[in-house]
């Protein structure tokens, strides 16, 4: 637990350092200098396992990364901030195909330096069509030689431009998907702004060669990696909401102490104490569901339903409390610049990435329905 607590406390103050030297820049420069605080201050070395040059702990084995460590950084950053939350995550969701698939080349190369931040990492999964269902990618991988050439554009892709390199998931055969670790300088960026800054856009790959030391396991296992990857990060994305929402409601305190409206502090109105003592008890909920799913996954049990329900829980509930600050902020909830306003937009993407809302009441209900025939 002693790990646990060091971690939220370093990530707080980073993250709190790093947000105002932020402010301001372009998001890739954002990006770019989280990624190197966050690396140099031990941060980024919590997303990559310790078998390849990640953070040495108690709490799993080193072939992994410890979900409760990267719930407990993310609940701190998103905390400050989005991008570094941002910055943090995808050093691990970005790299983590490479530890899991077991490639002793990138492993050995790569991973390090994800660990440090010195290298950035982009998980290319989604296209076009291929969103929820993502076994219908149509990007292809052929082989020439001792190598492959993949076609196909990948959207979506947060850190997009800033990679290094992509883990991107390919069609192999007809019924066949494989994963490979692109560099960026075989793939032609396409950026595109999201509403809340978040370095991101498409991936052409344009006949990409890639060796073949840098297929990421089995030919055919690309469904089950991308999977295994996202199932692993996905509770973070919760806790990364529940960091947003801490934020929403420590502001909305603030503000209706110090804020008078007909002669006295808006904090003596029933109605927006009650606001905010549900805003506190839903908030307790959903980190309540965040521990539970770590705990199972850093466990290494099945934790299918305990994810999909921190997942969807969580990141509706931090909507719930964004748009709730933002109320009790009024004009002020809304004026670019303002903290609220700033996280009511932050906040909104991760009812949709790592699997919707929608995508986590299908798999709960696989769950209940699969359990009871
Ligand atoms: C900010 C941001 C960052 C992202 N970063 C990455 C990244 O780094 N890498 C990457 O590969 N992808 C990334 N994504 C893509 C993200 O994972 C997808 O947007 C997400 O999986 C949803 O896919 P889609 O957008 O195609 O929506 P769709 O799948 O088209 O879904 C549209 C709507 O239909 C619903 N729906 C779909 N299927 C069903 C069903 N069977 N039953 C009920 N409802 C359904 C969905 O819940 C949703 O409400 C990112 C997305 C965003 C917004």
């Amino acid at each position: 637990m002693n790990e646990l607590t060091n971690l939220r406390a370093e990530a707080a103050r980073v993250g709190a350092e790093l947000s105002p030297l932020i402010e301001g820049l372009g998001e890739d420069e954002a990006l770019k200098l989280s990624v190197k605080s966050l690396g140099e201050a031990g941060i980024t070395a919590w997303a990559v396992p310790a078998a390849f040059g990640g953070a040495e702990t108690e709490l799993v084995g080193p072939e992994t990364v410890s979900v409760r460590a990267l719930c407990a950084a993310r609940e701190e950053l998103a905390y400050c901030n989005g991008v570094v939350d941002l910055a943090f995550i995808m050093q691990g969701l970005g790299s983590f195909t490479i530890a899991l698939s077991g490639n002793e080349t990138l492993g050995r190369d790569f991973l390090p330096s994800v660990a440090s931040g010195e290298k950035i990492a982009a998980f290319a999964v989604t296209e076009q069509g291929a969103g929820s269902s993502l076994g219908e990618v149509q990007t292809t991988a052929t082989r020439d030689g001792d190598d492959w050439l993949l076609t196909g554009v990948k959207t979506f892709i947060s850190n997009a431009g800033v990679a290094d390199r992509y883990s991107v998931l390919a069609r192999t055969g007809e019924d066949e998907t494989t994963m490979f670790s692109v560099a960026a300088e075989d793939v032609r960026v396409e950026r595109f702004e999201v509403m809340a800054p978040h370095p991101i856009g498409e991936v052409h790959l344009e006949g990409a060669r890639v060796p073949d030391a840098a297929r990421l396991g089995e030919e055919g296992s690309g469904l089950k990696l991308a999977l295994s990857t996202l199932q692993r990060f996905r509770t973070s994305v919760a806790a990364a909401a529940c960091g947003f929402a801490q934020r929403a409601l420590d502001e909305s305190v603030s503000h209706l102490s110090t804020r008078e409206q007909f002669g006295r502090p808006l904090s003596k109105f029933q109605g927006l104490r009650f606001d905010v003592a549900e805003m506190d008890a839903r908030l307790r909920a959903a980190q309540l569901l965040v521990e539970e799913a770590a705990s199972v996954l850093d466990e290494g049990d099945d934790a299918t339903s305990e994810v999909a329900r921190a997942k969807l829980i969580a990141t509706e509930t931090a909507g719930w409390i964004c748009d709730r600050a933002v109320q009790l902020h009024g004009g002020l909830g809304v004026k670019k610049g303002s903290v609220v306003e700033r996280l009511y937009r932050e906040e909104r993407a991760l009812r949709i990435y790592e699997g919707t809302s929608e995508i986590q009441k299908l798999i709960l209900a696989k769950e209940i329905f699969d359990q009871e025939s």
